[in-house]
Formats: C-alpha cells, structure tokens, sequence
C-alpha cells in the first residue's frame, strides 16, 4: 500500500507514532563539527519532520539506536548484581538502504556468531522497526553499489521526501490503520543508487592470500595514520567494545558494569596481560581493519561487512581511504603492486 501526505500530515502521524516508539533520524547538531562553525549530521530523536535531515549524509551511523556508545550491562551492589530496565517502548529508525544493510552485518555478529544471542543488543535490537530513506544518488566517497549494499527488501516502510509532499510505501500492517488515516493514496515503489561515486573493485575472497599479509602497501598506514579511531566510530558494521567498571563514590562495592564502544585501530586495543600486542604498528590495525571487513568476516557469513557508505573515508583526519586501500588489495590479488 501507498499513499502521500503533506508535512503537516506527516507531522500528525509522528505525533501519534511517538505514544509506542522512540523516533530516530539523521538531525542536524549546530556548531560541534570538528572545525570551527561546522555541524555534525547525526542520529538522534526527532517529534517531527523538520527535525529530520533528509538531503545529506549523517556523519555519524545509525548503530548507536541500538547498540549504544555505552550501555550498562548490570550494577553490582556488594555480592547481588541486577541488570537494568528495557525501555518498553519500540524503536523506529529511519534509515537509508546501506544502513539497514549494515544492521544484517551487526546482527550476524551479535545473534548468529555461535549458539548463544548477545542478549543485550538483542533486547533493543528486536523492537527496532525500520522506515527507510530513498537513496537514489548517494553522497561523496559512497561506494555501496560496489558492496553489493545499495539495496533492500528489508523495511517496515519507505519514504521519499520531496519539496512539499512525502511519498510512502507501507509493508507492515501494525502500520496500515494510522497511516490510512492521513493524505491519500499514490502508487509508490522506492528507487535505488545504481552509481557509486568513488569507483572501488572488490577483491574475490579466494584469490586473498596469506602472503598479502605481508605485503609492504600496510607500511604506507604505518606512517600516516595517527591510530584516532574515528573510522571505527563513525562505521556502521564496526562492532567492537571494551568493559569499564565503574565504582560509585564512596562505596567500591557498588557500581555498574559497561559496555563500551572500541576501535582497533587506537593503542592498547589488541593489547594482552604479559605485555603481548596482537597489532603493534598502525599499518597492522589497518591491515586487520580492512581484511576483517572485505576477507575474514565474507568467508564467515558470504557477504562483506563493509556496506560502502564512506563514512571513514569522510571523517579521516590523514585522508586515509578505505576504499583505495581495498583497490590495491584487489590489485595485489590480480597480481600488482
Ligand atoms: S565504508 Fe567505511 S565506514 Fe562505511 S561500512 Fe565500510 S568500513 Fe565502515
Ligand atoms: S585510518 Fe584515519 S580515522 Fe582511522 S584511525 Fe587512522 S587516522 Fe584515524
């Protein structure tokens, strides 16, 4: 079923949505980019449709609406621990198809890596609902044709947000009542990217040798990278996190226990009791990085964990880009250099 509204409309359906869920979208942040009078695009929660930022990249994934930069996972008071309350309301998320894409990635890591579910992500990950953004031109450094990302089946609802009307296509019918209640219906089919803006050839997972391991290009990351990590935290699929206990003042008995965003590329990461370190140099984590998402992660679950969205190439402080690192990799496994 599809149908238009007016923003006003739509605004009124939002309204009404926001009584059993927690809205997130792509909002503007005002003057806390990284340079001076810049914004950041990121997620957060949004009431209407003003809020919502439409016609640009969020700097930022979608991750953190259901795996949180940090979550609590229980307290611990002397010898009892308790874990936290659920939000019971559900989650809608609007999201472009990259993204929703990237959720697949993250929930093979957390809920089919082994026989046991990651209970935590799994608790707000299963009341997530998905309204997808139209994507039919993608941004700068996007390369999701290439990833094979660019589209999907996978929504609750799809969107397009034009100059003064919104077109959707509803597929869940826990949707249809209050949607039907507003604007009138049109015939609507979501389109999809079918360009890539950065040209990026992706290696055949069989041709990937361990000699490449070796390879000098990794020394190359040596010395530009300076190990920040803002690639891991903008990345959509990157699924790493660290714990931090955390003492209550006063008590050492009491406080909680966290789960913590971490980046394989920052010092200490790969680091052992002894003194052992898996990744010493820069070039190691950047190798690890991009053979974990194109190599190791592929031949575990037949696809790759990177969705192309660019976002690392956008935020590197050194200009380091994923996607040409994965270019020479592809042309090492064609036998250049
Ligand atoms: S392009 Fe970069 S940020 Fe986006 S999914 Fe791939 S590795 Fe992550
Ligand atoms: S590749 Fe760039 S963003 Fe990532 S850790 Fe290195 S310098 Fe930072």
């Amino acid at each position: 079923m599809s149908r238009k509204f007016s923003y006003l409309e739509f605004d009124e359906i939002l309204s009404s949505l926001k009584n059993g869920y927690k809205i997130f979208a792509p909002k503007r942040f005002k003057g806390i980019g990284t340079y001076s009078d810049t914004d950041v695009i990121r997620y957060g929660e949004i009431s209407e449709v003003s809020e919502m930022v439409t016609d640009e990249k969020s700097g930022y994934s979608v991750k953190e609406a259901y795996f949180p930069i940090t979550q609590t996972l229980f307290y611990f008071f002397d010898d009892t621990t308790k874990t936290p309350k659920i939000d019971e309301k559900e989650i809608i998320i609007f999201l472009r198809p990259c993204d929703i894409n990237s959720i697949t990635a993250l929930d093979k890591v957390f809920l089919e890596n082994g026989n046991i579910k990651d209970v935590y992500y799994d608790g707000l990950r299963s009341k997530v609902k998905i309204f997808m953004l139209e994507c039919r031109d993608g941004f700068d450094n996007c390369f999701c044709v290439a990833m094979d990302a660019n589209k999907t089946e996978s929504y609750d609802a799809a969107f397009r947000f034009a100059d003064n009307e919104i077109l959707c296509e509803i597929k869940n019918e826990d949707f249809l009542q209050l949607f039907q209640s507003k604007g009138s219906e049109m015939e609507f089919t979501p389109e999809f990217v079918e360009k890539d803006h950065v040209e990026v050839n992706i290696p055949k997972v069989d041709k990937i040798s361990l000699e490449m391991f070796d390879d000098s290009m990794w020394s190359e990351y040596s010395k530009r990278c300076i190990a920040c990590g803002r690639c891991n935290f903008v990345c959509p699929t990157c699924s790493c996190w660290t714990m931090q206990d955390v003492e209550y003042e006063g008590n050492p008995n009491a406080g909680e226990r966290r789960r913590v965003w971490a980046s394989c590329h920052v010092d200490r990461y790969s680091d052992m009791a002894g003194g052992h370190s898996f990744r010493r140099s820069n070039g190691e984590r950047m190798r690890f990085k991009v053979f974990h998402k194109i190599y190791d992660f592929n031949k575990r679950f037949g696809f790759n964990m990177c969705t192309g969205c660019g976002r690392c190439d956008d935020i590197c402080p050194e200009y380091i880009s994923y996607a040409k690192a994965i270019n020479k990799v592809t042309k090492l496994t064609q036998g250049g250099t």
